[in-house]
């Protein structure tokens, strides 16, 4: 179903369309040593293979490590055996991001045995992670059947137990993104006012273009400033990744500042498809889900979108500042029934985030035609710090 080769339109990039805006190659110089008229576009084996083989854990050898040196890893999380040392810095960022707002679930099983007080605690600290009462309820129930029918009696073994229930209601969450299925493939990034939409979508450009993915980025967010520029500096870091033995993709923008936000996305589409781009990453201006006009605005984003290419934009994402709280099940619900979104980012979740509300989302998401895919975890501010989703660790990293 995927190509993992592809024939590079001859004579490199079309020229622009006549009124197109401004676009700027700020990636690696093109084809830098490929046969002619034709590149390998072998490493996909993260984009699209399982979940385990994903991303920024398993970097090919020749590939620069960024400027910022992994962080210390800690015991806990240097327990898990599998992962590589990257993985590894990623999940203790979590554990300790999660964990400090000290409304950690663990502390609810520090007595040594199971009893009333204990579900109680338990309660207090699930709604204390932002998990909500419905995922509070359902864990709860859950965990006292669980507990009744395997004859648990100390703590610890019930807590390994509520560790395997929230693992099991987030593990449909568990998807990976999949590239290549059509090109290119273009991927609406939506969200409030600093979720982390640019920096989510810089940092996945450079996995993108160390893959040797074509990306363009369009800059939608014309009401801002400096969106271009904040997404050229996203570019530049993500081109710089690259080593040269390994040539990066090419990265371009397309940007109008003060333009119309739906003119720029559908020629940023034509200019995708014209250059033969395997990615086109749309950029959009942060709005509230009640804001109806903006709203609305997103709508026509997509449908200009769909226009310029039918079955497109194959991915709508949502991203969502960890430290939301309890309102972030409010922003995705009122997100998809505006745009039918196709998968979440979760981002600071290196800061005071609580976590649980993933289990709200996860509960809710049962409801949908299809789960809602958690695609990435952002955890930190630099390039390295964006992860795939993995129900397990979350779920290791939320129960303690
Ligand atoms: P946008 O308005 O949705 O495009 O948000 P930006 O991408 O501009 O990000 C807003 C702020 O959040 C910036 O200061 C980012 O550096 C920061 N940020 C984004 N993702 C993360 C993350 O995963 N962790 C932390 N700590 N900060 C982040
Ligand atoms: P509406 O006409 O405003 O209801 O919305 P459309 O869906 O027709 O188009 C929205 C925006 O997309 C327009 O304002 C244009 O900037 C852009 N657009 C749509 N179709 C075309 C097209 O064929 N060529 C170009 N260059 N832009 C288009
Ligand atoms: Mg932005």
């Amino acid at each position: 179903m995927f190509s993992f080769f592809k024939k590079k339109p001859p004579g490199g990039p079309s020229a622009s369309a006549p009124d197109a805006p401004q676009a700027t190659n700020a990636g690696a110089p093109e084809d830098a040593g490929t046969a002619a008229g034709e590149r390998e576009r072998g490493a996909f084996g993260w984009l699209n293979a399982d979940v385990g083989e994903l991303l920024f854990g398993k970097k090919p050898a020749d590939v620069v490590e960024p400027a910022t040196p992994p962080p210390t890893v800690t015991a806990s999380s240097a327990a898990d055996g599998e992962s590589g040392g990257e993985r590894a810095g990623w999940l203790a960022k979590l554990k300790s991001g999660l964990q400090r707002t000290g409304s950690t679930i663990a502390s609810a099983f520090v007595a040594a045995e199971i009893n009333e007080a204990l579900y109680e605690d338990l309660e207090v600290a699930l709604l204390q992670s932002d998990a909500g009462a419905d995922a509070t309820i359902y864990l709860l129930e859950q965990l006292q059947a669980r507990v009744t029918r395997s004859h648990v009696r100390d703590a610890a073994a019930a807590r390994r137990l509520l560790a395997t229930i929230v693992e099991e209601l987030l593990q449909p969450l568990e998807r990976p993104l999949v590239i290549g299925e059509h090109t290119p493939t273009v991927i609406m990034v939506v969200g409030v006012n600093g979720a982390g939409k640019t920096t989510s979508i810089g940092k996945l450009a450079r996995h993108l273009l160390d893959s040797q993915q074509d990306v363009l980025l369009a800059a939608a967010d014309t009401f801002r400033a400096a969106a271009r520029e904040q997404l050229l500096t996203w570019a530049e870091r993500a081109g710089s990744a690259t080593s040269a033995a390994r040539p990066s993709g090419r990265i371009e923008i397309v940007s109008q500042q003060g333009g119309d936000p739906a003119g720029v996305t559908f020629d940023a589409v034509v200019a995708g498809k014209a250059r033969g781009s395997d990615v086109v990453l749309v950029d959009t201006a942060g709005r509230l889900a009640t804001q109806i006009h903006l709203m609305e605005e997103l709508k026509k984003i997509k449908r200009v979108i769909a226009k310029a290419e039918p079955g497109a934009p194959h991915e709508v994402l949502l991203v969502i500042d960890g430290n939301t709280g309890q309102n972030a099940l409010a922003q995705v619900q009122a997100f998809d029934a505006a745009l039918d979104l196709t998968g979440l980012v979760i981002t600071k979740l290196d800061g005071t985030a609580r976590g649980g509300v993933l289990a709200a989302i996860a509960l809710w998401s049962r409801s949908r035609a299809r789960p809602l895919p958690v695609y990435f975890v952002g955890v930190g501010e630099t390039l390295a710090d964006l992860e795939t989703f993995r129900a397990r660790e979350f779920a290791a990293a939320l129960v303690g």
